[in-house]
């Protein structure tokens, strides 16, 4: 994602750019990652005086398993990107992502577009019941009786089965 001004973008024109990113599953730091397509920017460059406008759209794909019920899950990722690269020389306090001389490199910008987006949790649905933990069934597809079960890990416990006596006498 690296592109040359001086030959291809004129100061004050809306140039149209589209590019493909190839980033590593490792980057996404999460686990059951099974497909990953390359990201794509489709958008446009508008170059002035003090550096580079890119506005545009990025977009992939991502299966993995949900984080909730290990069920498989592809999210179709889309979103709107919009970035000002400054040029040398201007305060580069002033902007997040500066020009490499005469070269526009979207790198990392896509990349921290794309894992900003990203969200904390993905699952297969808003309300997905996960995986019973007794069990392991799936709780959007079938029931089981676990969940009746007093769960004798939480310390609590014992006093609920105190309180219960106290309240039977
Ligand atoms: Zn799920
Ligand atoms: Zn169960």
């Amino acid at each position: 994602m690296r592109i040359s001004l001086n030959q291809n973008v004129p100061i004050g024109v809306h140039v149209p750019y589209q590019s493909e990113l190839v980033l590593s599953e490792q980057t996404f730091a999460r686990p059951n990652i099974t497909e990953l397509t390359p990201v794509s920017f489709v958008g446009s460059l508008l170059r002035s005086e003090g550096g580079v406008m890119v506005e545009g759209e990025i977009s992939y794909t991502l299966s993995t398993l949900c984080d909730c019920c290990l069920t498989p899950v592809t999210r179709q990722a889309k979103f709107s990107f919009s970035e000002f690269f400054g040029a040398e020389g201007t305060d580069e306090q002033e902007f997040d992502y500066a020009l490499d001389g005469q070269v526009l490199d979207l790198t990392s910008a896509v990349t921290d577009a794309v894992l900003y987006e990203l969200p904390g949790r993905i699952v297969c649905k808003e309300d997905c019941k996960g995986l019973c933990p007794v069990c392991g069934c799936n709780r959007n597809i079938s029931s089981c009786e676990c969940e009746s079960l007093p769960d004798e890990s939480n310390p609590f416990y014992a006093l609920l089965l105190a309180q219960q006596d106290s309240e039977k006498k």
